[in-house]
């Protein structure tokens, strides 16, 4: 693998448009998602992933020019993981040096309250999302698994880390501090830091640009609905609260996590069927939600459930969308003036009928959507009917990009003279 040398490397940004590449990398416990991106057409060059890394039978998958390779074969650990995507860039295409990578952006998820925006990786960086792994053990361990091989493998190009709380560290005091005693609070870091800040802040500042408005003057509720889901409320770009919490637990009923619960069913079920801390967190985040209530965790499999008469999937439908509703309430409230909701994400983008659930009834408060306008696919739209005081959109997240363009920022703000060169 061949990179092109620091000194030959072309800024993406420059006036001869899109010559450098962003490769972003996305590393789970058990995966690894990559893709190269052009920061300024913010196309996906090409994309994969790694899965079930650690288990007998791996599975790769390249997409490359509209082409699909799969393969099955064992991988040993993250190092083999990204060993074996780099390998797909060589054999199927595109060759990355000829892609002319100017950074490498590594997803983040738990950047405690010391990361507000991304940063260039050294080795203090890695030390301090490594001390972080208590607040995240669940992902971190394995951001910095992949961080560390990615340095290894693919050691000429800058690396930034970005974070999906950053965007959150600009909550107010008042939106991110729990009612719990202040010192036990203070010792064990226990606050709000909320998560797909990146979809999030991203979400917002597309809105603005596709409505022609400046971000500084729009209200925003922005719901971001995929496997996990999370709602925000952002006044004039900057995020005024959002539902998720110390964890990604906390907030709206998602595919397998139950969002918000009295935390004492925690010590009920301890006290009463005897379950341990392991066995609570695996019901709270992999067997709850809709897929606890229900037995399935895909949208289009849960509607077909209702459709043949379920009554679980409808009771969780209903659950979710009560939910959903609820934010969407308290939020308006918070924010005085609403002028979007955002519908983003998996579930956001492609379901008409949770988008029209969530917005039914609401006239009164100037919410609603057109039947024709939200069953119509595409990309950014708007779906409320002209008179509507408040426009629902659909926006689709590209959480790969905004990892790219802020990865190509961090870098330029350490040379400024590159991007001073090219504007
Ligand atoms: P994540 O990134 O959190 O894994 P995504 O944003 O990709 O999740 O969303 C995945 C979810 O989106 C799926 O679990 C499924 O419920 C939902 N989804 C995807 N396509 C559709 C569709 N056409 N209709 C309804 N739901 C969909």
């Amino acid at each position: 693998m061949s990179i092109l040398p620091a000194s030959e490397r072309p800024n993406p940004y420059s006036a001869y448009g899109a010559h450098g590449s962003v490769l972003v990398l996305n590393s789970g416990s058990s995966s690894l998602k990559y893709q190269l991106v052009n920061p300024v057409g913010g196309e996906a060059i090409a994309a994969g992933t790694v899965e079930r890394i650690g288990e007998p039978s791996g599975i790769v998958t390249h997409t490359f020019a509209g082409n699909r390779t799969r393969r099955e074969l064992e991988v040993a650990d993250h190092g083999a993981a990204l060993r074996l995507a780099l390998g797909m860039f060589d054999e199927i295409g595109p060759a990355l040096h000829g892609a002319g990578i100017y950074a490498v952006g590594h997803r983040v998820v738990h950047g405690g309250a010391e990361f507000s925006g991304p940063v260039v990786v050294d080795d203090d960086v890695i030390d301090r999302i490594e001390s972080l792994v208590p607040l995240a053990p669940l992902h971190n361990p394995a951001n910095v698994q992949g961080i560390r091989v990615a340095r290894e493998l693919l050691g000429d190009v800058p690396h930034v880390a970005v974070f999906d709380t950053a965007f959150f560290q600009a909550l107010p005091a008042e939106a991110y501090t729990y009612a719990i005693d202040r010192e036990v609070a203070r010792e064990h870091d226990v606050r709000r830091y909320g998560f797909h800040g990146t979809s999030h802040q991203y979400v917002a500042g597309k809105v603005a640009r596709v409505l022609g408005r400046r971000v500084e003057d729009l209200n925003t509720i922005v719901l971001h609905l995929g496997n996990g889901a999370s709602a925000s409320a952002v006044r004039g770009g900057v995020p005024i609260d959002t539902s998720m919490g110390l964890t990604p637990l906390e907030g709206l009923v998602m595919g397998t996590r139950s969002g918000d619960i009295d935390p004492a069913v925690v010590f009920h079920l301890a006290r009463n069927a005897g379950m341990d801390i392991d066995e609570l967190d695996t019901l709270l985040n992999k067997r709850s939600g809709v897929l606890g209530l229900s037995g399935v965790n895909d949208f289009r499999e849960l509607h077909r459930l209702v459709e043949e008469g379920d009554e679980d999937a409808a009771l969780a439908l209903d659950v979710y969308v009560h939910r959903l509703r609820k934010y969407v309430g308290a939020y308006t409230a918070l924010l005085g003036r609403v002028d979007v909701i955002a519908f983003t994400a998996g579930v956001g983008e492609n379901d008409a009928v949770v988008r029209a659930a969530v917005c039914a009834d609401l006239e009164a408060l100037g919410i609603a959507v057109d039947d024709d306008r939200n069953a119509a696919r595409g990309e950014e739209r708007i779906i409320s009917p002209d008179w509507t005081k408040t426009l629902v959109m659909v926006i689709p997240t590209m959480e790969e990009l905004a990892i790219a363009r802020q990865s190509v920022e961090a870098v330029d703000r350490l040379h400024p003279s590159a991007a001073v060169a090219t504007g």
